[in-house]
């Protein structure tokens, strides 16, 4: 996979993204913005492809740069695996300024030789960073000459920092999957049930809580993009009937390529809040044409969403009439409010940061003519806006934990960074005792207290 303007242009102008469709001429020129030097907080390009491919957790995922580029991001997302933990180790070729001068390329080579002698890793990534960028280092061979070294695939992944922000990274990922790994194997067989879920991380584990669904009703995910992935099953994710895009619209790129190339068509689904879940399983039954599955489908519809009021009906009680912000992006903007409405919660407020035009809308309708939405916030704006609309209590990512809990507000992290799983119907569970114990605990009273001397 070559990095050229053309490419990253193609990747930012995704014709699959109605975000850049609906967007004037003069605004996709924001869209191709580049980053500014020293500006990457939230994460540069070579952070969004890692995001995307480090979930596969039996492959080696090498830093050819310095150690600083490695460090800043690594296990910043909580994506986590039912078997190998190669993914969790943090490899990298820690350039000096030697290297910069006399160049970076030996040093690869030996550490991916290394890698595999000492790891028996199933494959090696391999990801770009500015600085090798900027020398010239010619990933692509030195990852082919140690690929036919050591007999494992060496991935390159060309998305150094300086390309843009960490969506681009993600589209690039994708890209590389597509190169150098999707339709390089076959699976030992094929259903007519076979599915992609792409784009689904599975952060704190909320995979787990899905898969069952999809197990009981006999779809088969044949192959994870990325989370809790092995190396083996994105080989022949080609092989699949229908690619569902999770909460995500970073891989896009990937599923309609997929669509070009295998003829495999896609949906976009959320796994967050009843309804979202009801109409993932609907539209992937229906999508996969068989009218038993449906009926199969909407009796396992019935039987969970029975449970579920059981098992929520404690939490219901005592979240009725709770007013939240939600501060984050995409789109969870507008399916974490599904999933608060189904508790009875009402959002007053929430970003449309990352947000598409179509997130936009949506949002809109959830939140009524009253509820704000927030193009960008910082920290005073947001403590203003819980403030002004008499909110209980600020959901956001972890970044505004200490914004919230300083301000004595109830905080509850819904980000990548967060280590509860909130999707799937076990997820509503999960993510109403949270709230219940965000908001109920007993800390409030003791801290709202005015402090001795004050009294
Ligand atoms: S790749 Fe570039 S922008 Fe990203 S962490 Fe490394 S130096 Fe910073």
């Amino acid at each position: 996979m070559k990095m050229s303007q053309s490419k990253i242009n193609e990747l930012l102008h995704e014709p699959g993204c109605e975000h850049n469709q609906n967007k004037g001429e003069k605004k996709k020129k924001s869209c191709s913005q580049q980053a500014q030097p020293g500006a990457a907080q939230g994460g540069c390009a070579f952070d969004g492809a890692m995001i995307s491919l480090v979930p596969i957790t039996d492959a080696a995922h090498l830093v050819h740069g310095p150690i600083a580029c490695a460090g800043n991001s690594w296990g910043s997302r909580g994506s986590l695996s039912s078997g190998p933990m190669l993914y969790k180790t943090g490899f990298t070729t820690d350039l000096t300024e030697n290297d910069v001068i006399f160049g970076g390329e030996k040093k690869l080579y030996k550490a991916i030789l290394e890698i595999k002698e000492r790891y028996q890793p199933t494959a090696i990534f391999v990801y770009a960073t500015c600085v090798t960028a900027l020398i010239g280092d010619d990933m692509e061979a030195v990852c082919k000459v140690a690929k036919e070294k050591i007999g494992i695939p060496v991935v390159p992944v060309i998305a150094p920092g300086f390309i843009g922000s960490k969506n681009l990274g993600n589209r690039f990922g994708g890209e590389a999957l597509l190169d150098y790994v999707v339709g390089t194997a076959e699976p030992e067989y094929t259903t007519p049930y076979d599915i992609n879920l792409i784009g689904e991380y599975n952060i704190a584990g909320e995979m787990w809580g899905v898969l069952p669904l999809f197990e009981k009703l006999g779809i088969r995910v044949l192959s994870k993009i990325t989370g809790d992935a092995r190396y083996e099953e994105i080989c022949y994710a080609h092989r699949a009937k229908l690619n569902v895009m999770i909460c995500s619209r970073a891989l896009l790129n990937m599923a309609r390529k997929m669509q070009e190339r295998y003829g495999i068509p896609y949906l976009e689904e959320s796994f967050y809040g009843i309804d979202d879940v009801n109409r993932c399983l609907r539209n992937v039954a229906e999508k996969l044409g068989d009218p038993d599955l449906q009926a199969r489908t909407e009796k396992l519809i019935a039987q969970e969403t029975a449970a579920l009021d059981v098992a929520l009906s404690f939490y219901r009680e005592r979240l009725q009439g709770k007013r939240v912000v939600l501060y984050t992006g995409g789109v969870k903007s507008w399916s974490i409010i599904s999933a608060a409405k189904d508790l009875g919660i009402e959002v007053v407020a929430t970003s449309t940061r990352k947000s598409t035009e179509e997130d936009k809308a949506k949002i809109k309708n959830l939140l009524g003519n009253d509820g704000i939405m927030l193009e960008k916030g910082n920290a005073q704006e947001l403590l203003k806006l819980v403030r002004d609309t008499k909110a209980d209590m600020l959901i956001a990512g972890g970044r505004n934990q200490y914004t919230a809990l300083k301000a004595r507000i109830p905080f509850l992290d819904i980000n990548q960074e967060r280590h509860h799983p909130y999707a799937g119907y076990v997820g509503m569970v999960e993510m109403a005792k949270e709230l219940y114990e965000a908001l109920y605990s007993p800390i409030w009273e003791q801290i709202r207290k005015p402090a001795p001397w004050e009294s």
